[in-house]
């Protein structure tokens, strides 16, 4: 559902606007009113949508303008993606030109304007505008369209009703998690096609088992009160207990909890280990917090999530660990607060200090694993990374350990960025360097400072790096951070592998750009698997009470990292994908199948 058409000098992509009934009583909606701006806020962050009647078609002229009515465009104006309308070719709030011009009779043109002002277009247009807004995205990239994909997979209608609906009607506003279900459903054809009882087990998979939303009260250093909401979202238990990260960033809401904890189910089952998938967090931003607003935050947030998580409740057994904004400060709080409020001391939660029960080798294990699971790539290939020019994203814990690891195989990464910039090291930076950009990052300075002791690297302000000459991109700061035109340039400037450090960086049209240019590309799911691999050795060895030396740890991860890409490959190669597709279809195939089989087993869950 991605023709691309062209209007001026803009590249355009259409979107299918059926998303199927209840959302075309025009009584229901003026996009100009303030309660149905507040209507799609409130829905954009979880809640059910009033249920609303299909409205008949009743005007002639209506079935004249429905094919046109049917398309909106995803375009770059300004620097950002926004959502066109192709009748009046203007986009969101904006769009409510009248689509007879100055022709027909003044009633005429009325009533083209209110019904084109109410028209799925216009209306899924603005949805669209305000769901990507609000998440600070400033983009929404693909289609929000499941039927076609289901429609090669089935014949019997069923599953693209039930799915569709599942997904698109039950929750159309959650953006990324539709995205990442999308991307699976997209490589599990030829799975579905084999074994048609696999498409009732993915219906019941894309259903989280418990979603919890919670109220975080809390009150800065000046004694004003503050709310945050916080999420913990139990996806699937069909192979362990739950297991997946904590966020504060100020984008986290129900799509984005729901799309990690999914990646996450998917990323366990690839591990190997017995563990489920789940995720969590508030849209808190520990930026500009001193330590005790960050300790009180941490304590509030606790107070609630304790009553879900811990090893021993039945059915709940959670275990939840670090992510973006979320490190060992953060888990330090929390643990503190749930070991006072249970008097239970279970490794539960993910990065705790050394001297309290972590693996010696816990920080590093996502970044270490990217960089071996693209060692592996690369042996594939016949091919190491001695040498190679690697452009990474990000400068948290995945992409400073990944450069760090990259460093030591003798790579060069020569940029690392974060939402203020990125920095360019033709020389490629070396331990010294990176010991100087932890400090800078750690005072929380602009990456540019880096460029007063080593002057011949360049600075480039609100910028990503994927205009930079390459071999390899490691992408390791966010979703969708990657998108279509940074993979044409990156494809142009001869990058020939992308290994995904963060969970879906990559839009499905920059994986598709990807895909066509016959480059290889590891998803996140695969690559990243690293962190969870080692929090799952780090619950054995806390059972044990015995504690792993770093070498120990780090050879366990190499060999997963290993196991994981031989997986993947042999899964490919069973549904006949050949390369380089294969890392991307094979990790979603044999992740799949691990969790399916289970929920096969266990009958109806
Ligand atoms: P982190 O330590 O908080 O670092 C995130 C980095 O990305 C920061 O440098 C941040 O910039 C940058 N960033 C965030 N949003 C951005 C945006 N919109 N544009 C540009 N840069 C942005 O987080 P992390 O733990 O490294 O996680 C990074 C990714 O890896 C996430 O997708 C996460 O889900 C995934 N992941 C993490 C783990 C883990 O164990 N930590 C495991 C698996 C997957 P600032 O410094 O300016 O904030």
């Amino acid at each position: 559902m991605t023709d691309a058409t062209a209007i001026g000098t803009e590249t355009m992509e259409e979107i299918d606007l059926e998303i199927g009934p209840g959302y075309d009583d025009a009584t229901h909606f003026d996009p100009g009113a303030t309660q149905n701006l507040a209507l799609i806020a409130v829905n954009d962050h979880g809640m059910k949508p009033t249920p609303r009647k299909k409205k008949k078609v009743v005007k002639r002229w209506r079935d004249e303008w429905a094919e046109t009515y049917k398309w909106a465009h995803v375009a770059v104006h300004e620097g950002s993606h926004r959502i066109f309308c192709s009748v009046c070719k203007e986009y969101g709030r904006k769009h409510r030109r009248n689509p007879y011009g100055n022709e027909g009779s003044r009633n005429m043109q009325m009533s083209a304007l209110e019904e084109h002002n109410n028209s799925l277009l216009h209306k899924e247009a603005l949805r669209l505008q305000m769901a990507s807004r609000d998440k600070g995205l400033g983009f929404i990239e693909r289609p929000l369209y499941v039927k076609d994909i289901l429609r090669q997979c089935t014949n019997e209608g069923y599953f693209q009703q039930t799915l569709s609906s599942s997904i698109l009607r039950r929750d159309p506003y959650e953006v990324e998690f539709i995205q990442s279900v999308q991307e699976v459903l997209h490589s599990l054809e030829p799975v579905l096609a084999k074994v048609p009882q696999y498409v009732h087990v993915l219906e019941r998979l894309v259903e989280p088992e418990r979603v919890v939303i919670f109220k975080v009260p809390w009150v800065d250093d000046k004694g004003e009160a503050h709310v945050n909401r916080g999420f913990r979202v139990q996806f699937n238990q069909a192979l362990g207990p739950y297991k997946g990260g904590l966020r504060f960033h100020p984008t986290v809401n129900l799509s984005v909890v729901k799309f990690l904890a999914f990646e996450q189910t998917l990323k366990n089952s690839l591990s190997s280990l017995s563990l489920g998938g789940g995720k969590g967090g508030s849209d808190f931003n520990p930026k500009g917090k001193s330590e005790n607003e960050i300790m009180r935050f941490c304590y509030s947030f606790m107070d609630e999530l304790y009553r879900h998580i811990g090893p021993n409740q039945v059915p709940i057994f959670d275990t939840p660990s670090g992510d973006i904004g979320v490190g060992p400060r953060e888990i330090g709080y929390l643990f503190g607060q749930y070991r006072r409020l249970t008097s239970q001391y279970e490794g539960m939660l993910g990065p705790k200090g050394i001297q309290w029960g972590l693996s010696n080798l816990h920080p590093e294990a996502t970044g270490y694993g990217v960089v071996y699971f693209a060692k592996e790539v690369l042996a594939n290939l016949e091919k190491d990374l001695k040498d190679l020019r690697c452009v990474v994203s990000g400068a948290g814990k995945v992409a400073l350990y990944a450069v760090e690891k990259l460093i030591a195989f003798g790579a060069v990464p020569i940029t690392i960025s974060d939402t203020r910039g990125y920095l360019l090291d033709e020389d490629g930076f070396d331990r010294t360097k990176l010991g100087l950009i932890r400090e800078i990052k750690a005072h929380n300075n602009s990456l540019g400072e880096y460029t007063k002791l080593y002057p011949r690297a360049k600075y480039f302000d609100d910028m990503k790096p994927w205009t930079v000459k390459c071999d390899i991109a490691f992408p390791c700061a966010t979703q969708n951070e990657l998108n279509h035109a940074d993979a044409m340039s990156l494809i142009n400037l001869g990058c020939q592998v992308i290994i995904e450090g963060a969970n879906m960086p990559c839009t499905a049209e920059a994986i598709d750009v990807f895909r066509k240019s016959k480059v290889w590309f590891g998803p996140g799911k695969a690559a990243n698997a690293g962190g969870v691999t080692i929090q799952g050795l780090e619950m054995a060895q806390n059972t044990s009470y015995v504690q792993w030396t770093a070498e120990e740890v780090d050879m366990r991860l190499q060999e997963v990292m290993r196991d994981i890409h031989q997986k993947i490959i042999k899964a490919a190669q069973d549904y006949g994908i050949g390369n380089p597709e294969a890392l991307l279809h094979g990790a979603n195939i044999a992740s799949f199948l691990r969790v399916a089989q289970a929920m096969l087993e266990q009958g109806c869950v």
